[in-house]
């Protein structure tokens, strides 16, 4: 894979989530079940009642023993800071409660931004056409401007339009590194590929819930919008896959030989776990 422009690398080093700066926006702001892997149900803009006044988790060290994936997976592409850090110090959801629905759908809004430039990036990091790189470059810049604005004026946005032309772009930066593309969302819920050679292959968008990856050859195959849920990649080398986010990665279920792109961070739960 190509190696992307250092300016580009720190930009995508700001998505990355840092919950310290953040005002535990996700906890409140987002509807939770159990089913998901959650404390309790709750509708979104309610806090989850293990927030501590300092916005911290009161049970972050047991987040694994409890088996909260919900939890465990999240992972805000650095919207929550980003968002926190948007308002004067001292005006969050608790202390301005008359501001809370505004400052959740301003999160909501930055925390698409905020995947859609990641996946750029990596983009920019696969793309072989120069044309099509300096789209990608483009919209990583519409992105930038559009983040860096107010409040009132990130909630004016037209993200939709903007959502457009980014999938536009990843479809075919995705059909340009693989060599199988179905164009339609494809189920291999619990599909067991046995250690299969998945070079090249187009998952983007496919239900990959529970299906077993371990072992499997993935070398440039794109995972662009599947669900990873339980998919098992223990023992299996994905650093040359395209489109893995942190969120998929936490979802699934790997083990310390697990190999992951050098932009994601293996889970720190799996490090022990051994084959
Ligand atoms: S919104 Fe993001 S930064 Fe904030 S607590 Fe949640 S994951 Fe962490
Ligand atoms: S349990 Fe902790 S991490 Fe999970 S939603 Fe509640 S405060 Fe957030």
């Amino acid at each position: 894979m190509n190696k992307i422009d250092g300016n580009y690398v720190g930009l995508q080093e700001k998505l990355k989530i840092d919950c310290e700066k953040c005002s535990a926006l996700c906890c409140v702001a987002l509807f939770c079940s159990r089913t998901d892997g959650f404390p309790a149900n709750k509708d979104a803009g309610i806090p989850c009642k293990h927030i501590k006044n300092d916005f911290r988790c009161d049970i972050h060290s047991k987040l694994v023993s409890k088996k909260m994936r919900g939890c465990l997976a999240y992972d805000c592409f650095g919207a929550g800071q980003k968002v926190t850090q948007l308002y004067p110090f001292g005006v969050d959801w608790k202390s301005n409660p008359n501001q809370a629905d505004e400052i959740f759908q301003v999160f909501m809004i930055v925390f698409q931004l905020h995947q859609m430039e990641w996946y750029l990036i990596e983009a920019l990091s696969l793309a072989v056409d120069e044309h099509l790189k300096s789209d990608i470059m483009e919209l990583i810049s519409q992105d930038e401007q559009m983040t860096a604005q107010r409040p009132d004026e990130i909630l004016r946005l037209d993200v939709d339009s903007y959502r457009q032309n980014v999938n536009q772009t990843l479809k075919k930066v995705s059909e340009e590194i693989t060599t199988s593309h179905s164009g339609c969302v494809k189920d291999f819920f619990g599909k067991d590929f046995k250690r299969a050679n998945l070079d090249g292959r187009d998952f983007s968008m496919s239900l990959m819930i529970a299906a077993n990856l371990e072992g499997c050859s993935l070398r440039h195959a794109s995972f662009l919008g599947a669900d990873m849920r339980d998919a098992n990649i223990k023992n299996t080398d994905l650093s040359q896959c395209a489109f893995l986010t942190q969120m998929q990665i936490n979802s699934a279920k790997g083990n310390g030989n697990t190999k992951l792109p050098q932009n994601l961070l293996l889970p720190d739960s799996w490090k022990e776990l051994g084959a």
